[in-house]
């Protein structure tokens, strides 16, 4: 999508750092980070929320939730870490095109 900033990031049309990437996602670290390290898992495909997916999309989600610990490893989280996906307006989503938070490296408290 043209207007979509996550898409323009992946494109390396704005910039990123960038932790990781392969054929369906791309992982860089949030510019405005939420604790000692917050990472963003998003796919490549524009998918604008867990409300479009389908069947279609079972290998790349599970290829995201396996992922996510070998990331926390690679971020030397090793007591744990958190993920969280915003869903619509009412779920705190921000930008339209699906992506997980991982996040950790200190106490984290709430949700
Ligand atoms: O889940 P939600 O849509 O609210 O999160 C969007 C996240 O994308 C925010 O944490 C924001 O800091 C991050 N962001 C970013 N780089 C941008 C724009 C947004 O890391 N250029």
């Amino acid at each position: 999508m043209t207007d979509c900033i996550f898409c323009k990031i992946i494109a390396g049309e704005i910039p990123s750092d960038r932790v990781h990437e392969d054929d369906l996602v791309v992982v860089f670290r949030d510019i405005n980070p939420k604790a000692r390290v917050h990472l963003l898992i998003v796919p490549r495909q524009h998918i604008a929320s867990l409300e479009e997916l389908g069947p279609e999309h079972d290998g790349l989600i599970g290829h995201m939730m396996r992922l996510l610990p070998k990331l926390a490893k690679q971020e030397g989280l090793e007591t744990g870490f958190r993920t969280i996906i915003n869903t619509g307006k009412g779920g705190g989503q921000e930008v339209f095109h699906l992506h997980v938070h991982l996040l950790g490296g200190e106490k984290l408290t709430g949700f």
